[in-house]
């Protein structure tokens, strides 16, 4: 675990400053537009674009995160349309007529009201998605930061394990709905949920733990940030 700090601040942008990065990173996710959906993996398009997926259990705060860091209303909603929600909903992000990044958002695990049968298929096909998809280069977890990891969330992590701890694949997990925590029980959650990771993931992994609120905003620059750099590297400054 190179950096599980949250509120390690990611490499100085030549010539700007955090807040003016900040800003194009927000610009650069904003940008983000739906692509396709599809019900198994070998229905996505073949890219070579980095990748960056995010999961989380049903009622996570997943569309939540997505829409307030793309400053759309709707765009993760579309993922909640009758016949979108078991999909991967892929969207494109930067420059229209040259995209640089995907955003693939996962169906959402551990609804209740699913039958048995869709729920095992939908295991299998994030299981393989986590495994295999080529252009994979970081997923975003979010966790309820009031209940943290869930057996759920960590038997789906242990499809991507070997490509986090390869260091191959990055991971941001973010503790949403910050603001229902006071201080003492986010820090609690946040070192709760380090404490999870540390023996799963080894030395060469890259994983960052933060706290999230869509409400309050804590959080949101930081991810975009994140994001913008995973894909654009840290001295890049614009998409
Ligand atoms: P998803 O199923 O993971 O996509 O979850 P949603 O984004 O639909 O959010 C589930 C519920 O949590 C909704 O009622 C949201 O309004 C609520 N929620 C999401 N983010 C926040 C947040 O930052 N703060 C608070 N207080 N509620 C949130």
């Amino acid at each position: 675990m190179t950096d599980p700090s949250p509120a390690s601040p990611p490499a100085a942008v030549p010539g700007g400053d955090e807040g003016a990065a900040a800003k194009l990173a927000m610009a650069w996710t904003h940008t983000a537009r739906f692509l396709t959906t599809a019900s198994k993996l070998s229905e996505l398009p073949v890219s070579e674009l980095p990748e960056i997926a995010f999961v989380g259990r049903s009622n996570a705060g997943k569309s939540t995160a997505i829409n307030v860091l793309t400053q759309q209303k709707r765009l993760a909603f579309a993922s909640k349309t009758p016949g979108r929600t078991q999909h991967i909903n892929l969207f494109e992000v930067g420059p229209r007529l040259a995209p640089d990044a995907l955003f693939a958002d996962l169906p959402g695990y551990g609804y209740a009201a699913v039958e048995r049968s869709k729920k095992l298929r939908w295991q299998q096909v994030m299981a393989e998605y986590l495994e295999v998809r080529r252009n994979l280069r970081a997923i975003v977890v979010l966790l309820d930061s009031r209940l943290g990891f869930t057996e759920l969330d960590l038997n789906l992590l242990d499809f991507v394990g070997a490509r986090i701890g390869g260091g191959s694949v990055k991971m941001l997990v973010l503790l949403t709905k910050a603001d229902k925590l006071g201080r003492r029980a986010l820090d609690d959650a946040l070192a709760g949920t380090q404490s999870t990771l540390a023996p799963l993931i080894g030395e060469s992994a890259d994983v960052g733990v933060a706290p999230f609120s869509a409400l309050s905003r804590q959080g949101v620059d930081d991810a975009a940030l994140w994001l913008h750099r995973t894909v654009a590297g840290p001295g890049v400054p614009a998409p």
